[in-house]
């Protein structure tokens, strides 16, 4: 079971980095998908390797699309999710629910 205050204090991180936001980070997030397609110019795919290695929450952002992208991919979780995928879904949704009261 995960501390909530752990979770908590991520979201806080999450919510400050969005005000925050760089002009640079916006435009990586923005092309987040672009990029995890494979659909991006080689030199604006360089641009966003080296500003991934210096900024930590852009690297955090795009490590969430690529796991959601992989979702989508794996298909529908309605209809195909293994039982411990459904089980990890499940406990995000408690984990988020504690978090929020
Ligand atoms: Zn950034």
């Amino acid at each position: 079971m995960t501390a909530p205050q752990e979770q908590q204090e991520q979201v806080q991180l999450a919510a400050a980095g969005e005000v925050a936001l760089k002009q640079e980070c916006r435009e990586v997030l923005d092309r987040a998908f672009e990029y995890l397609d494979g659909e991006m110019a080689e030199l604006d795919c360089e641009r966003l390797k080296s500003h991934l290695a210096e900024c930590a929450h852009c690297l955090e952002q795009l490590a969430e699309d690529e796991e959601l992208k992989r979702a989508i991919r794996d298909g529908c979780p309605c209809e195909t999710a293994p039982t411990q995928l459904r089980a990890r879904i499940l406990v995000q949704i408690t984990e988020v629910t504690a978090t929020v009261r």
